[in-house]
């Protein structure tokens, strides 16, 4: 599949067309931002970690029937991916107590939570993606009550799966973001899943190993990158 036109360019990521309509290129970018992009870098070789590490889990989760918009690997930083429509919502999962929790509500990271914590997060980084509720989702037309329905099911059905998985290569999943689309009126999972866009701690030190690296200057970013990708391939 030969890549056409340039559709979209964000953060992290370029999006091509190719000659299917209902088929898009993702192509993954070392280029960092944090902060709503107020702070700005580049983590070499990011993309081509976060195109394999997200390409093993798109695969891990539709192995578990959970519908993503994966299609298929095309080269070290680029993957196949189903055209959907994005709903504007972040989708936040939290096991243990870090990061925009930690500084909104004054507690201290690494608590661990009695269950998952859910949030939703309007995609506006002028606002600064604000925490909303089901409410305003609805109220807004945002998406339909089914839609966040399915949009819940499937994101604490990929945290049951991520947990396990990531703690069995030594990795405690602290939360994570996602995001979904339509397709063909369904809900899918979109984006990434990757260090960018999850806490993951080194489970005997505790050790940060994902972009929070980046975002509070700890040093050996790239490392940290490399050392995720050895243990999910591993
Ligand atoms: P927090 O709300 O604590 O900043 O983020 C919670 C989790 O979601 C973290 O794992 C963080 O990496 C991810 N996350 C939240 N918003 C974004 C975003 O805009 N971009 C990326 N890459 N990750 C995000």
């Amino acid at each position: 599949m030969q890549k056409l036109k340039l559709i979209y360019e964000g953060k992290a990521k370029k999006v091509y067309s190719t000659g299917k309509p209902d088929l898009l290129i993702q192509e993954f970018k070392d280029d960092a931002t944090a902060f709503d992009a107020a702070k700005r870098g580049t983590i070499l070789q990011k993309g081509v970690v976060n195109n394999k590490i997200s390409t093993k889990i798109f695969a891990l989760l539709e192995s578990k029937k959970i519908p993503t918009h994966f299609v298929e690997s095309l080269n070290d930083r680029e993957m196949l991916i189903k055209k959907v429509g994005i709903v504007p919502v972040e989708v936040t999962i939290r096991n243990i107590v870090a990061g925009g929790m930690a500084k909104l509500l004054g507690l201290e990271e690494g608590i661990v939570l009695k269950k998952p914590v859910l949030e939703y997060h309007y995609k506006d980084d002028a606002l600064h993606d604000p925490l909303i509720n089901e409410y305003h989702i609805e109220a807004l037309g945002i998406a339909a009550k089914p839609e966040m329905n399915t949009i819940a099911l499937y994101s604490f059905k990929i945290n049951d799966v991520l947990k396990e998985f990531f703690l069995k290569k030594g990795l405690i999943l602290v939360d994570f973001k996602l995001e979904f689309g339509r397709f063909k009126g369904k809900i899918i999972l979109a984006d990434e899943i990757s260090p960018d866009t999850c806490r993951l701690w080194d489970s005997k030190t505790k050790e940060k190993l994902d972009k929070d690296r980046f975002r509070r200057d700890l040093g050996n970013v790239e490392e940290a990158y490399q050392e995720v990708l050895k243990r999910v391939m591993a």
